[in-house]
């Protein structure tokens, strides 16, 4: 029998897109505990098949997760081994879970990783951008004001920054990068790693925004945007900027004197006025 202990929560990375991307622990492990809980059953259905897993199934999302923690939290006091998974990649990073793990710990019970994709690591190994440290945020708001709000509260940060973004929000999410975070820092676009059209385009922002937005085809599938922190450079861009806009405010109403100030030292513009 396998190395499935019983009583323990498995949690268990799944592929973001080659189904062979999942270890052969993992396999074993969803093979050998009483059940899954997966965040949509149907989706997960032909991975399973594909690796020959016939264990049975539950769901668990962000619709249910409440009441079915309770449940998987008893099966689980009472000695059954159960596996949690979602959708793709692992579970709990920007996927549920949180509070299934949370509650489990709490009651006693031994949480077990069990490693393998991730599309933020995944596009992080292959960006080039520094990588000794950085800071994973999520997806941003969906509303264009609470994006900005977002991206300007980050305009500082100096470790790479790394994004989920839904493909029809990309063009618009590199243009708020670009006005938060100035044209010239350096961004990397992950698109739908470990499948057929996988692609990975890095540029600084400004030309990674334009050549998005004029192409559609850069508009399609799953994607992780990472953009460099702030360095010297940028630091040194901005006082330049400064230096310019004070100047050109003088003679200049403050939202002209800031594009161009920013056109002349490649600061961002919303760095230099807020208007
Ligand atoms: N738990 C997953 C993980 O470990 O990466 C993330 C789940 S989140 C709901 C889905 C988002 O992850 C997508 O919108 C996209 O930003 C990113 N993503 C997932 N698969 C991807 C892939 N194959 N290529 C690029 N980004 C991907």
């Amino acid at each position: 029998m396998s190395q499935v202990q019983p009583g323990c929560l498995w949690v268990v990375a799944t592929p973001i897109g080659n189904r062979d991307d999942l270890s052969a622990r993992a396999v074993e492990t969803l093979r050998g505990v009483a059940v899954i809980a997966a965040e949509d059953t149907r989706h997960s259905r032909p991975l399973l098949l594909h690796h020959n897993i016939a264990t049975p199934l539950l769901a668990l999302h962000e619709h249910n997760e409440r009441e079915a923690v309770d449940a998987i939290v008893r099966r689980l006091l009472g000695g059954e081994s159960v596996a949690l998974i979602s959708d793709a990649g692992t579970p709990l990073v920007s996927d549920p879970g949180f509070r299934l793990v949370r509650a489990a710990r709490a009651a006693g019970i031994r949480c077990i990783p069990v490693p393998g994709a991730c599309a933020a690591i995944a596009a992080l190994s292959v960006a080039g951008l520094p990588s000794d440290r950085f800071v994973f945020e999520g997806f941003l708001p969906p509303k264009a004001a609470a994006r900005q709000a977002r991206l300007r509260e980050l305009a500082g940060e100096a470790r790479t920054l790394i994004f989920y973004e839904s493909s029809h929000r990309v063009a618009e999410s590199l243009a708020d990068m670009r006005d938060a975070f100035g044209a010239p820092r350096e961004a990397v676009l992950a698109r739908e790693l470990t499948k057929l059209f996988e692609t990975v385009l890095g540029e600084p922002l400004g030309e990674l925004a334009a050549r998005v937005a004029a192409d559609p085809d850069q508009q399609r599938g799953e994607c992780v945007i990472l953009v460099a922190g702030r360095g010297e450079e940028a630091d040194a861009r901005l006082a330049e900027g400064q230096r310019v806009f004070a100047i050109l405010r003088e003679e200049l109403p403050p939202a002209k004197a800031a594009k161009l100030a920013a056109a002349i030292s490649g600061a961002p513009r919303k760095a230099l006025y807020q208007g």
